[in-house]
């Protein structure tokens, strides 16, 4: 069985570098009002960084993050869907295309912006080579100001596998059946449910908590290798 880990930011070296990149994706799908559960709400966590919109004759009506009415909504989504990885939920909020925005300072190989993960050209290139599996990534659009700037892509990572529904209160409300909204808050020790966990990739979402980075040990075994800094790794137990 193989082992996984939850990703995050390294904080420490956030502290230490001090460097920053602020930044959105070039579209997105807007936020919603849902007339089922009552809330105006949008996502985070949900981005394709290699699906283009620059070709789609809507493509200005994804420009503005805006709550809309869950018809128009849908609307959109449907604009959309042909150009996603087929299968994928697509949730308000959900971005596409290039990061578009600034950066400054000394960065990390891995930076993230929450749950948005970016990483340097030459580690990426190094992940690969070390057999690290399914690593996608698409181009940002950032302005640095300093000369001879790195360059960063966005990883790619698709939702896959879910929490174990023994991690979740029982008083947690299943999703909402139009829009999709799970008010669900982390648990404070998550279970992977083994059963829904991918088999050929090395890093991935959780489907149920799309914030949640997930990397398994060949990833973990290859980023330590190579001394790639900006990431931390806490193993989590699966069932
Ligand atoms: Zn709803």
């Amino acid at each position: 069985m193989s082992r996984f880990f939850w990703l995050d930011e390294d904080d420490a070296v956030v502290a230490q570098y001090g460097g920053y990149i602020d930044a959105s994706h070039r579209w997105g799908l807007p936020g919603v009002r849902c007339p089922t559960c009552d809330t105006t709400w949008s996502g985070t966590g949900h981005c394709y960084p290699c699906v283009d919109l620059s070709q789609l004759p809507e493509r200005d009506e994804f420009k503005k993050p805006r709550p809309e009415p869950f018809t128009e909504f849908a609307r959109l989504r449907e604009l959309v869907r042909p150009l996603a990885p087929p299968g994928a939920t697509l949730p308000p909020g959900t971005g596409f295309g290039p990061l578009v925005g600034r950066a400054s300072g000394k960065l990390a190989a891995f930076e993230w912006l929450i749950s948005v993960v970016l990483l340097r050209r030459d580690a990426l290139e190094q992940l690969q080579a070390e057999g690290v599996r399914g690593l996608l990534a698409g181009p940002t659009a950032l302005r640095f100001r300093q000369k001879n700037p790195p360059e960063f892509l966005e990883l790619q990572i698709e939702p896959r596998g879910r929490l174990h529904p023994d991690c979740i209160p029982p008083d947690v409300p299943p999703p909402c059946p139009t829009c999709g909204r799970f008010r669900l808050t982390r648990p404070d020790e998550p279970i992977l449910d083994a059963a829904s966990l991918p088999t050929d990739r090395d890093l991935f979402r959780l489907g149920n908590f799309a914030t949640m980075v997930i990397g398994t040990e060949r990833l973990v075994d290859a980023v330590r290798r190579l001394e790639l800094d900006g990431i931390t790794f806490r193993e989590l137990p699966t069932r």
